[in-house]
């Protein structure tokens, strides 16, 4: 229409400038040549011109006009059709055709418009309905039968009194609705996967707002959905949130990470379940997601809970053992090396613990390791643990905050707790133990070295009760001065500077001395005395032990025998053996030559062996003591209660006295433990035949208690120290007046 327009209007300019010209020509004829070629020549220009602007226009134009459109709208990927209000179609597009099948332009034009709207009849309320609704639905079956579904969109494309047109626009829902079926069965898939694979799964956008599967909901009896961040870890056990906090939390990765942690359940208890998760960050395109899978691995979780049990829960006290101390304790070593932290290690022991079990019954023992182990178990701080190692050991691991008397003043409260422990019919027995500690990591090159560095300082300071010692490094230097001690002892054995010192045991009943012991004693040129503690076990780890043990037994029967040639009554001479001298094969024919040699009835002497000793092989110690029998020689067990101390062992070593310890004897008017001990012992060992002798009596009061609990013998200072020979003849002479030859 303007392109009419403008034709229209340049027809007429150019029409009017012909007659212009004509009209000139006319008037000024001498002119009119020349006028016609300006005129001409200028028409030919203008039409150059306008042919060349025409061309250029054409090459730049941006918008569409008709044609294109009508190109646009028959090739359209959907359903396009115009027409008239009279019903019948103007226009249908190639992709409606195709539908219908139409190939040439002859079809009732009113028909084809019921059935691509889908109505039985086309009236102006059915009009109105699909001009107002702008997804009007229509099914109708397409050239092959099948059912189509077409949303029509309609708007009046153009308006007149009679005949106006509309355009439809159809939408093919049965593509989408084939698509949604698919999403929903690919939905269903997925959801029945879930349930049989019993995996719940959770995602969120943003960290606060989850969705759950529909196995998620039924796992944890969900009542919904959706659940936020804060409802979900409220499900989550208390002592898991830091782990539950630490997933939340995690970065975004391409890892899947996994963490096992109880969740409420939705029978109601917590179960364990390990939550697998990722994080996958947003793009352009997508938002980030968040979320992951829960699997129930509850049975999982109580069998490997029962293996670790097994393997690292001690059964009698169920705290951990020395598997978990080792295992926990290299982790924490590594862990100090790493953050420069340091940890205390302390050791402790039951003091007494093996009599405690024998005379107060095996529950009563089992009684008191538990609450022991329930009272370290006050004292462990976070990071820290407790355990039994073996017996009656113990470890505590404690964090170290630079205060050095940490040790001690944990090991003296843990020592106040113990002392209250009542068992059974024992009221107010004090129990107590002793520790040794060392600090991790600068007392060692591992957990292990450390942990016996503290059970060497607690071994330093053993038989002494309650007693608490921190290692050392100049612990060992006592082990580096060895070889020199070695070489003066030896110098000292063949200069004659071992002397027997002798200390009287007396018979509780008549007061008389009954027998002696002989107490070995270095005696130095300028008359200092070493003790044989400070130098017997040094020549037990030599060989100089045999001369030793030599010059003892030898010596021992000669004085003995000397004695009674002097007119002395008859005493028992008792001396000591190491391990080293009662293993010995012939050491039966040793003693009998020292016998035979000083002209001594075997009945005047007697041996005395530790439990710890005779117990390390007890049937060739059997065997041996067995020998000693035979000859006529007296037993004695030595330290009874310090070592193992079991009194079953009464029923198979052949021994003829029992030697009370001298720990026992020396608080026995406080110890109400060390008493009912010291009183059940002497029944059992009367009820053998076993005479019984107290080490260590220093005054009246430890005499009259160990006379009424039936003791048979008494040793200790308050009749005499260990002396000379010749002292010994003045005490045997005083005893004599006193108490009659
Ligand atoms: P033991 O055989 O238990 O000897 C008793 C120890 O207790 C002696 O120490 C003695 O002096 C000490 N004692 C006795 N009564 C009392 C008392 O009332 N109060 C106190 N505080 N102590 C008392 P000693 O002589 O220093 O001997 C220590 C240990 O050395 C002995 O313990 C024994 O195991 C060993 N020993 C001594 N002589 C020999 C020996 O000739 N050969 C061997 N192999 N070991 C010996
Ligand atoms: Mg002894
Ligand atoms: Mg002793």
């Amino acid at each position: 229409m303007k392109n009419k327009m403008n034709f229209l209007a340049s027809a007429l300019v150019i029409t009017a400038a012909t007659a212009l010209i004509l009209g000139y020509c006319y008037f000024f004829p001498e002119d009119a040549q020349r006028a016609l070629i300006i005129y001409i020549s200028t028409l030919i220009l203008l039409t150059i011109f306008m042919a060349f602007a025409s061309f250029i226009y054409r090459k730049h134009r941006s918008s569409v006009d008709d044609t294109d459109l009508a190109v646009i709208a028959e090739n359209m990927n959907c359903e396009m059709i115009v027409w008239a209000d009279d019903f019948s179609y103007v226009f249908l597009n190639k992709k409606l055709r195709e539908h219908f099948g139409i190939v040439d332009w002859n079809y009732d034009r009113k028909e084809v418009m019921r059935v691509a709207f889908g109505v039985e009849k086309m009236t102006r309320v059915t009009v109105n309905d699909i001009v107002d609704n702008n997804a009007y639905e229509a099914r109708f079956r397409d050239k092959n039968g099948a059912v189509l579904t077409i949303a029509w969109s309609t708007s009046l494309i153009k308006k007149r009194k009679k005949n106006s047109l509309y355009l439809s626009t159809g939408f093919n829902l049965t593509e989408i609705r084939k698509m949604k079926v698919n999403l929903a069965s690919a939905n269903d898939f997925f959801n029945s996967s879930m349930e049989l694979a019993e995996i719940g799964v959770i995602m969120s956008t943003d960290r606060q707002n989850y969705r759950a599967s529909s196995e998620m909901v039924r796992m944890l009896g969900l009542k919904k959905s959706s659940i936020t961040a804060a409802e979900f870890r409220n499900l989550v056990h208390p002592n898991d949130r830091i782990q539950f906090d630490s997933a939340m939390r995690s970065q975004d990765s391409s890892e899947v990470r996994c963490v096992d942690m109880r969740i409420k359940s939705a029978e109601g208890p917590y179960r364990w379940y390990s939550y697998r998760y990722k994080s996958i960050a947003g793009t352009d395109n997508t938002l980030p997601l968040f979320g992951g899978a829960i699997l129930d691995v509850n049975d999982e979780h109580e069998k490997d809970m029962l293996i670790e049990r097994l393997a690292y829960i001690d059964e009698v006290t169920e705290i951990a053992n020395r598997n978990k101390l080792l295992d926990a304790g290299q982790g924490i070593y590594d862990t100090c090396r790493l953050l420069d932290y340091s940890y205390w290690i302390i050791i402790l022991d039951i003091d007494r613990f093996h009599i405690i079990n024998d005379t107060c019954g095996y529950n009563n023992g089992n009684y008191i390791l538990r609450n022991f182990a329930h009272i370290l178990y006050k004292f462990v701080t976070p990071g820290g643990l407790a355990a039994r190692i073996s017996g009656d050991n113990f470890a505590l691991v404690l964090r170290d905050y630079g205060d050095d008397d940490i040790p001690t003043r944990t090991v003296k409260n843990i020592q106040e707790e113990f002392a209250k422990l009542a068992v059974d019919d024992f009221s107010a027995i004090s129990l107590s133990c002793s520790a040794g500690y060392s600090k991790l990591p600068e007392d060692g090159s591992s957990f292990l070295d450390v942990m016996e560095h503290a059970e060497f300082a607690l071994k330093s300071s053993e038989g002494e009760k309650g007693h608490v010692c921190g290692y050392e490094p100049s612990m060992h230097d006592s082990i580096i001065g060895k070889t020199e001690l070695e070489k003066a002892l030896a110098l000292a054995i063949d200069n004659n500077e071992l002397q027997l010192f002798y200390q009287p045991k007396i018979d509780l009943a008549t007061g008389k001395i009954m027998g002696v012991e002989a107490l070995i004693r270095w005696i130095k040129p300028d008359g200092t005395i070493v003790k044989p503690d400070q130098f017997v076990p040094i020549a037990e780890s030599s060989h100089l032990i045999g001369k030793i043990s030599e010059f003892v037994l030898n010596e021992g029967c000669r004085q003995n025998s000397l004695w009674q040639k002097m007119g002395y009554p008859k005493i028992v001479m008792s001396i000591n053996f190491t391990s080293t001298d009662f293993y010995q094969s012939d050491l039966k024919e040793k003693v009998f030559d020292a016998l035979a040699k000083a002209g001594l009835e075997p009945e005047w002497l007697e041996v005395e062996l530790t439990e710890t000793l005779a117990l390390s092989d007890i049937d060739f110690a059997v065997d041996q003591m067995n020998k000693l029998r035979d000859l006529g020689v007296k037993l004695a067990m030595d330290d009874f209660g310090t070592g193992y101390s079991s009194l079953s062992y009464l029923q198979i070593l052949p021994i003829t006295l029992l030697k009370l310890d001298r720990s026992f004897i020396t608080d026995i008017e406080h110890d109400n433990i060390a008493y009912e001990i010291v009183s059940a012992v002497i029944r059992i060992a009367k009820s053998k035949r076993i005479k019984t002798i107290a080490e260590g009596i220093e005054d009246k009061i430890q005499e009259s208690i160990l006379r009424t609990a039936g003791c048979d013998y008494a040793q200790g200072f308050l009749y005499g120290k260990p002396m000379p020979p010749d002292k010994l003849q003045e005490f045997f002479e005083k005893n004599m007046r006193e108490h009659g030859g």
